[in-house]
């Protein structure tokens, strides 16, 4: 079997290391913390900072394909080791999807609708952008947001300024609150011959700014599921792209679909594929980056249910582990802190 190496060690690479290794593969763990969920699950693992290129090396010379599970690795470490192995995803999606400008202007140039939006670089372009997009608005750090972090609501009265210094003093994005009345997210898969396979689209909760539960069949009409497929397929199109895309979508109350944000990884709204799909979003990108057909991505239920166990709520797992039609994940992190991603637990409803 081959060995894939997956830059970064959070719950994402420990799915897709479990599903590699189901698959006959062997998983390499890329990543600077000392206690990793992918790596206890893994065959290998590289604990080095992102930018040792020492590492990087003796990596690349040991896989024979890599992927990202982590938003944030720097571009910089990718694009380096992208030229002594295959990385797939590329790097270009990454590039896009950490920058919220840039993501934005990637939608607009395919033809996909975002909310309206402005970039501040300072306290006046802040104030500027608040004008020009219009109140209420949200502020968001143009990097490395996650989980609802680095971001403010704008309302009228709001003290700019102290907005601008509270998230930092660094670029930011003012986006139009979108009026919505639903939250979805489209998970794509494509292969190395270019064949895209979207999974069944589900609904999303947020709570505190945290998807809290995720829905398949979500309740939306045939004309709505095939624009956000095709929004879908025409960002994994545009990329090129070899692995999975999620796009998180907003049901405007006009009927409208906006595009929010992208990763180019697994998505937590597509962790009900584990048990509700013939084929795991995990296993899917095993297969794109390994040059295997796409598996066929039909539910297995009436309706599946994802459930995130955040913080103390993973202390439960005993009793919710007792439900007949519950299946527990629990990503093998020692401490509950409030806000972080513990498990989830997949419902199917027969
Ligand atoms: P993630 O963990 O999904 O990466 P994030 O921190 O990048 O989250 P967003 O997805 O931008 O944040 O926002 C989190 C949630 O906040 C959204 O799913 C949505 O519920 C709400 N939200 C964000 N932007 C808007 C908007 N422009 N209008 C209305 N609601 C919004
Ligand atoms: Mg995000
Ligand atoms: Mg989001």
């Amino acid at each position: 079997g081959s060995t894939i190496g997956i830059l970064g060690g959070g719950q994402l690479g420990r799915m897709t290391a479990l599903a590699a290794a189901n698959l006959g593969y062997r998983c390499h763990i890329f990543a600077p913390e000392a206690e990793s969920p992918a790596a206890l699950v893994s065959a290998d693992w590289t604990r080095a900072a992102y930018d040792d290129h020492a590492a990087l090396r003796a990596l690349a010379s040991k896989i024979d394909v890599a992927t990202y599970e982590f938003e944030n690795v720097p571009v910089a470490c990718v694009a380096f080791l992208e030229q002594l192995a295959p990385v797939r995803p590329s790097t270009e999606p990454l590039r896009v999807a950490q920058h919220r400008a840039r993501e934005k202007a990637f939608f607009e140039g395919i033809d996909v609708a975002v909310a309206p939006y402005a970039v501040a670089g300072n306290e006046a372009e802040l104030i500027a952008a608040a004008k020009h997009v219009g109140l209420p608005a949200i502020a968001k750090t143009a990097t490395e947001g996650y989980d609802g972090k680095g971001q403010a609501r704008l309302e009228a009265g709001t003290d700019l300024p102290a907005v601008w210094a509270a998230l930092g003093g660094r670029e930011l994005i003012v986006e139009g609150v979108v009026d919505f009345i639903a939250e979805a997210s489209v998970i794509v898969a494509r292969g190395m011959d270019g064949v895209a396979r979207c999974f069944p689209i589900g609904r999303n909760v947020h709570r505190g700014g945290i998807l809290h539960t995720t829905t398949v069949p979500g309740g939306f009409d045939d004309k709505l599921l095939r624009q956000a497929e095709v929004i879908g397929r025409r960002a994994a199109d545009a990329f090129g792209l070899v692995g999975v895309l999620c796009v998180e979508l907003f049901i405007g109350r006009d009927g409208r679909v906006l595009a929010n944000e992208m990763a180019p990884r697994p998505h937590n709204s597509g962790h009900w594929t584990q048990d509700g799909c013939v084929t795991s979003q995990f296993e899917q990108l095993v297969r794109a980056i390994c040059g295997l057909p796409l598996g066929p991505v039909g539910l297995r239920a009436r309706q599946v249910v994802m459930t995130n166990l955040i913080g103390d709520e993973a202390a439960d797992w005993l009793r919710i582990a007792g439900a007949p039609d519950a299946k527990l994940h629990l990503y093998g992190k020692r401490q509950a802190r409030p806000g972080r991603k513990m498990g989830h637990v997949n419902r199917l409803v027969t």
